[in-house]
């Protein structure tokens, strides 16, 4: 079967000794990242009372769901927290990209009374998970859960609402070849799991109101929105109309305290400006891949009507509108990588990664990293595809931290705090970076 292809025996020491300087808590999470996790029945059963797993954008999944006999997609944790153990690792939060036992050496498992973070079977660290915050008890009339209109997500810092858990670049002409979205949806819709592809405007205020106003934790602090690409109008609203009036609602209700990040195509300045008078703080324009030639092949959707260049520039443009920390576009940093289009050499894939770094830091852009999840959904998915090798990780990581130091740059605005042991961010290791 295609897909990610077996690791190779590796030491993780090995790796600790080669990268010195960098925080180990920085390569665990790569390392997890890039190889996914599995839990035993025992720890599948402990962490289906907490926070579980709601799909709230792809699957993040190495496995497919067709093969999670032990309903891993109802009971695994959202995300958790490892700490302490042989290396005294400072608290690091991590997604759960799950992957079956045999195809990855880290385990979480029940033992003597706690879960634990195994390595090959060695322990090593003691793991926590996320408590279901408060709003995750109310439901719709209809019997769907807050949490499907809004996932709790970096331990609750970001509220994550995917508004449209659908792409209009459709097919593989279209769709990011990376990217499982619109196949996620519709598995997800055949498990019998609540999940609503498209959210009112009512029923995301609902929830908002109820996260911010009524049951807030000290933890909250962000509304994350995000949602599939619009090209043609929907529900007689444009592009930026559509997601505008989402913001505006939202403000209506909860006012100005808050932080909303949104994540749309790349826009024009006077779109932008339309975003920001609407409430929004920070504007997400996901460039993806960097390389010219890839970003054609791996993103032909944002090719075809936006441009790569043209994109690029719209980003840089935006911070002359949304400011400085506050233009974040993710790049699935690993999939430059891939067969059968991908770069051949580790090296090569991170000189490129470290150019974008370089160049949109120069242009006051905080651009961030998002480690590739080989999702077999995705196009990128039906080939066999080696694991992406640790250095790349390490390096883009230290690149991030070095060019972001180099420009004096504010941090990402309210989206996690950042450092060693205080990061809550699951998607990469550059913000567990530093001191
Ligand atoms: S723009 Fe690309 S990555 Fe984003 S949802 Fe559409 S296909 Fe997926």
């Amino acid at each position: 079967m295609p897909g990610k292809l077996p690791y190779t025996k590796y030491d993780l020491d090995s790796y600790f000794e080669k990268y010195k300087d960098v925080n180990k808590e920085v390569i665990v999470k790569e390392d997890i990242l890039r190889l996914g996790v599995s839990f035993t029945d025992r720890a599948l059963e402990e962490s289906s009372n907490y926070a579980t797993k709601s799909y709230y954008l792809f699957s993040y999944d190495q496995m497919d769901i067709d093969e999670m006999k032990k309903k891993e997609f109802i009971n695994a944790p959202e995300c958790f927290k490892f700490k302490g153990g042989p290396y005294g690792l400072r608290v690091s939060n991590n997604k759960t990209c799950l992957e079956k036992p045999e195809r990855t050496p880290y385990k979480v498992d029940f033992h003597d009374g706690q879960l634990r973070l195994f390595w090959e079977n060695n322990y090593l660290a003691d793991v926590e998970l996320r408590p279901k915050p408060p709003y995750y008890a109310y439901k719709f009339p209809d019997g769907t859960p807050y949490s499907d209109v809004a996932a709790s997500v970096f331990w609750g810092y970001l509220s994550f609402c995917c508004i449209l858990r659908s792409c209009q670049y459709w097919g593989h002409k279209e769709e990011c070849l990376f990217c499982d979205i619109n196949t996620n949806a519709r598995k997800q819709s055949k498990t019998g799991r609540p999940f609503m592809v498209h959210k009112s405007i009512e029923e995301v205020v609902t929830v908002m109101d109820t996260i911010f106003n009524k049951e807030r934790e000290p933890v909250n602090h962000t509304i994350f929105l995000t949602g599939g690409a619009i090209v043609k109008d929907l529900k007689q609203k444009s592009n930026v109309e559509f997601y505008a009036q989402y913001v505006r609602a939202i403000r209506e209700k909860i006012g100005g305290r808050w932080t909303i990040h949104l994540q749309t195509t790349a826009l024009e300045k006077d779109d932008c400006k339309i975003l920001k008078d609407a409430g929004v703080d920070c504007h997400h324009a996901n460039i993806e891949v960097w390389d010219k030639e890839l970003f054609k092949k791996y993103c032909p959707g944002k090719e075809a009507k936006v441009g790569r260049d043209e994109w690029v520039k719209r980003v840089c443009d935006s911070v002359d509108v949304f400011g400085e920390g506050r233009v974040v576009p993710t790049f699935v940093s690993g999939c430059e990588l891939a067969r059968p289009y991908g770069f051949t050499r580790w090296e090569d894939a991170a000189a490129s990664m470290k150019e974008a770094w370089e160049y949109l830091m120069s242009h006051g852009v905080t651009p961030r990293s998002s480690s590739w999840i080989i999702e077999p959904n995705s196009f990128l998915g039906k080939y066999d595809q080696p694991v992406i090798p640790l250095e790349y990780y390490i390096e883009v990581d230290i690149a991030w931290y070095e060019t972001w130091k180099k420009y004096n740059l504010p941090p990402i605005y309210n989206f996690s705090p950042m450092g060693p042991g205080r990061s809550l961010s699951i998607n990469s290791g550059h913000l567990d970076m530093g001191s």
